[in-house]
């Protein structure tokens, strides 16, 4: 295990999750950790997240095994971390009904302990949902993080184990002597370290141009609402092709849609969207009156392909990236990974294919 003394000094670009879970997980390792981020956690993508922790890919057998064991690492976390804002108290899905069993089907096989339920048992499961799916899948395992608050956490039991917060400081750019970092330049002056890793979510493309190294990213815009607090309606998560649900531990409904990837529109037309959704969710909980009471809406940091970009960057020995979409399930294991790259020189591993040189 390293020690503060002999482990190399890092600098993180980002407090969002993906910063704070490598901060948690190299500070557990007693690395000497400085994170950095130009406004406070949780403003960016992180804060405007559904925050849906899941395992819904089988058809990418490895991917799915890289979410279905981040999964399990937040289990850890839950156990680990006294009050983190994380519930993993199961999800049931109903999309595409179509393709149901044979989704349920692979999720299973493939490990997320997943089972079909009809309407009889969902009604029993559920009482607050007044029009229940013919079926939908039961997936106990999965569960979702507070947008609000998950960052903050994650980062506060860092700092108990030494690690470092500069809230408010922007990177202007990173330092380096022939070929090796030196550490970051920022606003507040330059910070020294030995390893810099870049998690700043959309602003990681940027970042990375400054020492030459392609990142091309797509931003597609998700909107993410919240309801005045309501009675205690359910535990889960609910997700339907019109429906995407979940009750905060204050009662609060956050609900999520996407654009399909198009623009936001006008706002007369967001506020048609708006209470298109709450409307949804008003017809699955008949019992309880829902008024919005905030909305967002936040671009969605997705690599070109899709999958996360994460790993030693080219060219510059010392420097990291990792950012990703699905980054609320996948923080965990990206943290672990990235954390042994970093501490014990490792190899890219499970990871070796999401490296930011497959763009070229
Ligand atoms: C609407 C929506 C729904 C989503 N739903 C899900 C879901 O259900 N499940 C799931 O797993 N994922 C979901 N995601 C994706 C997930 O939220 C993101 O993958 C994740 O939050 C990314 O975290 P991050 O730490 O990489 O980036 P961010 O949270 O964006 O954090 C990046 C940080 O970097 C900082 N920064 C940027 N530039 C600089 C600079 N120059 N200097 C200093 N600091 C800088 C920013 O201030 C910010 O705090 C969703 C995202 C959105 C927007």
């Amino acid at each position: 295990m390293n020690t503060a003394s002999t482990s190399p000094r890092i600098a993180i670009i980002g407090s969002g999750i993906i910063g704070a879970a490598l901060a948690y997980a190299l500070a557990k390792r007693g690395a000497s950790v400085t994170v950095v981020d130009e406004g406070v956690p949780a403003n960016r993508a992180t804060g405007g997240s559904f925050a849906w922790i899941n395992a819904h890919r089988p058809e990418d057998a490895e991917y799915f095994a890289l979410r279905l064991e981040s999964m399990r690492l937040w289990q850890g976390l839950v156990a680990e971390i006294d009050g983190l804002p994380v519930r993993l108290g199961g999800a049931l899905n109903w999309e595409g009904p179509e393709r149901i069993e044979a989704v349920a089907k692979a999720l299973d096989e493939g490990g997320n302990t997943a089972r079909l339920v009809s309407r009889a048992r969902i009604r029993e499961m559920e009482p607050a949902l007044a029009a229940p799916p013919e079926v939908a899948i039961d997936a106990p395992l999965e569960g979702v993080a507070d947008p609000d608050r998950i960052a903050e956490a994650l980062l506060i039991a860092a700092a108990a184990l030494g690690a470092e917060m500069r809230a408010g400081v922007r990177v202007t750019g990173i330092s380096e002597v022939n070929g090796r970092v030196t550490g970051v330049e920022t606003s507040g002056g330059p910070v020294e370290a030995e390893r810099v890793v870049v998690a700043a979510g959309r602003a990681t493309p940027g970042i990375l141009a400054g020492v030459g190294v392609r990142l091309p990213m797509k931003t597609p815009l998700g909107l993410l609402m919240r309801t005045t607090p309501v009675p205690r309606l359910s535990e889960r998560i609910f997700t339907s092709d019109a429906l995407h649900v979940w009750q905060m531990d204050d009662g609060r409904l956050i609900l999520g849609e996407d654009f399909g990837g198009s623009d936001v529109g006008s706002e007369a037309e967001r506020a048609e969207v708006e209470a298109r959704v709450i409307g949804r969710a008003q017809t699955a909980f008949a019992g309880v009156p829902l008024m919005l009471d905030a909305s967002t809406v936040t671009a969605r940091p997705v690599p070109e392909d899709g999958y996360p970009a994460v790993g030693r960057v080219p060219g510059l020995d010392g420097l990291f990236v990792a950012t990703m979409h699905s980054g609320v399930t996948l923080a965990p294991v990206m943290a672990r990974e990235v954390a042994s790259m970093v501490l014990d020189d490792a190899d890219a591993g499970v990871l070796a294919r999401y490296g930011v040189e497959r763009f070229g």
